[in-house]
């Protein structure tokens, strides 16, 4: 069982699949590791330290791949790196399927299965391969650092000879994984923290983390979140209602963090243009939504756009990627956990149960066909792919290699939940949002401290709760927008 590591091709991506660490663990499931010439270059981790651990260098791309059964990336690697792997060898990275079904088919015909990262179910068994929330949350806190070395003011409450110095207020807009770990991290550094957001079981969590919560908490506001623990699209009525609330403190606020999202939708906009024309100058808006079209109307994805009235607006992509040791670390880790299941403990090699729910969740291409029922090639594009045959298949599989209908009509179909906590999971098939599982891991209740326990002007505590490594994940570490959202899951 051959796995090999790629380097990154993309320039501006310094996340790599394995660590050191990893490597390791792969070896002791019985792996034989290969890692790329200077794939963990970004990511402070040195061939030196790889071949430590047990790999082999390989001098390329394409020499890594020669006879791996399975190929680990961060993003989606070009078709010619996979040339020389084994027929059907496991692909592992995260393949920003929306929009680039050209591309997967691409990968299809060259017969590897390849599983997509960022569309792991948010089941209970899933979390720890959950990559969304690993690199959410690692984005979250980036999101705040950025803020800070932006700002031309110092965060945290002073008193000094000279007089006193008042702790920046910030406002981070929804409250999911990067949210809360936005919100500790604002916290850590002093400043004074309020947060939004429309699904009341947020409330508790801010309060936990001694942030004050801003939200119209009507009617509306008590059904919006989903079975599954998402946000659901709100009313006119109610958005113009959180636009009021929202516009007056916004107004007030030095540094905002966004990063509202609605599954499978553009991104809300909170922050329209009058309302950054309110915010003082030298003000910070971080929008972490911008990969899905941005919380605020004057984001543009991957710039900082500068206003006349001087707040800077940051169009963050790939925050986790810029602390990249840590991203990888926690990516990495994700990768084996997703991988452990896939080995067979006693015979040493992949042995995949293609019935698996996390399987069929993320399995986008297989046997040269695309059996995912939302990610369907272009007309035409799979015509040279090589027929099925018993040869193409991967050499240790559970079960017979299905034909493409077949796989496509196994992942649209309902599943049987596989017990109580996943039928607690389970929603209305084709609901996406609704369909997911609720968190598992939020703040303890008991610490939820009173909801005037941090005004909006207080000197803020400066013993921030550590608890924001929460629950869940938010965006793919994907720098593309994605004009189509994530997969309806179960
Ligand atoms: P997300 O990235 O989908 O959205 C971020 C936040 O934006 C959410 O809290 C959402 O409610 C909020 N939002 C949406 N519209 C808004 C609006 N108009 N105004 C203000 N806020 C708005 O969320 P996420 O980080 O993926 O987490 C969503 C939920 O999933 C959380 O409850 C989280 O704990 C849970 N989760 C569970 C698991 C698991 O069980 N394995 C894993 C990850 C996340």
């Amino acid at each position: 069982m051959r796995i090999a590591v790629q380097a990154e091709t993309d320039a501006n991506e310094n996340r790599v699949a394995a660590t050191p660490e990893t490597v390791k663990t792969l070896i002791g499931l019985g792996a034989e590791m290969v890692v790329e010439t200077g794939a963990g270059k970004g990511s402070a981790q040195d061939d030196a330290a790889y071949a430590a651990a047990g790999a082999a260098i390989a001098p390329d791309a394409r020499a890594a791949a020669e006879g791996a059964d399975a190929i680990l990336r961060v993003r989606r690697p070009d078709p010619s790196e996979l040339a020389g792997v084994k027929p059907g060898a496991i692909l592992l990275a995260v393949l920003d399927p929306y929009g680039h079904e050209a591309e997967l088919a691409a990968i299809a015909k060259t017969g590897v299965s390849a599983f997509a990262m960022e569309l792991i179910p948010r089941i209970t068994r899933a979390q720890s391969m959950d990559v969304l929330s690993s690199q959410a949350n690692l984005a979250g806190y980036r999101a705040v650092i950025d803020a800070a070395a932006s700002y031309d003011r110092a965060i945290p409450m002073m008193t000094t000879a000279a007089g006193a110095v008042q702790p920046a207020r910030i406002f981070i807009m929804g409250v999911g994984v990067a949210g809360l770990q936005a919100i500790a991290t604002a916290r850590r550094i002093g400043g004074a923290v309020t947060a939004t957001d429309v699904r009341p079981a947020t409330k508790e969590q801010v309060l936990s983390l001694g942030a004050k919560f801003i939200a119209v908490e009507d009617e509306e506001f008590a059904a919006a979140e989903t079975a599954a623990g998402y946000a659901k699209p709100m009313s006119p009525e109610y958005q113009a209602k959180q636009a009021e609330l929202t516009a007056s403190h916004i107004a007030k606020q030095d540094i905002v963090v966004t990063t509202a999202l609605i599954p499978g939708r553009k991104a809300p906009i909170l922050i329209t243009k009058e309302m950054v024309a309110t915010m003082g100058r030298g003000a910070i808006i971080v929008d972490l939504a911008a990969e899905r079209g941005g919380n605020c109307e004057l984001t543009r994805p991957g710039e900082t756009v500068v206003t006349e009235n001087g707040v800077k607006i940051l169009g963050a992509l790939n925050l986790a990627g810029s602390v990249a040791a840590t991203a990888s670390a926690l990516y990495a880790r994700n990768l084996v956990n997703f991988l452990k299941p896939l080995i067979d403990r006693e015979t040493k090699v992949f042995a995949v149960n293609w019935d698996d729910e996390i399987v069929k969740a993320t399995l986008l291409t297989r046997d040269g066909a695309m059996p995912h029922s939302n990610f369907q090639p272009p007309a035409g594009a799979l015509e040279a792919a090589p027929a099925e045959s018993p040869e193409a298949a991967p050499a240790a599989v559970t079960d017979e290699a299905p034909a493409a209908q077949d796989a496509a009509e196994a992942v649209a179909a309902p599943q049987p939940a596989e017990s109580p906590a996943a039928d607690d999971e389970a929603g209305d098939a084709g609901q996406a949002p609704e369909d997911e599982s609720a968190p598992e891991d939020e703040p303890p209740a008991e610490d939820a401290a009173p909801e005037d326990a941090a005004p909006e002007d207080a000197a803020p505590d400066h013993a921030a709760s550590d608890q924001a490594a929460a629950p869940g994940g938010a965006r793919t570490p994907s720098r593309r927008p994605k004009p189509r959202g994530r997969t309806p899951r179960r």
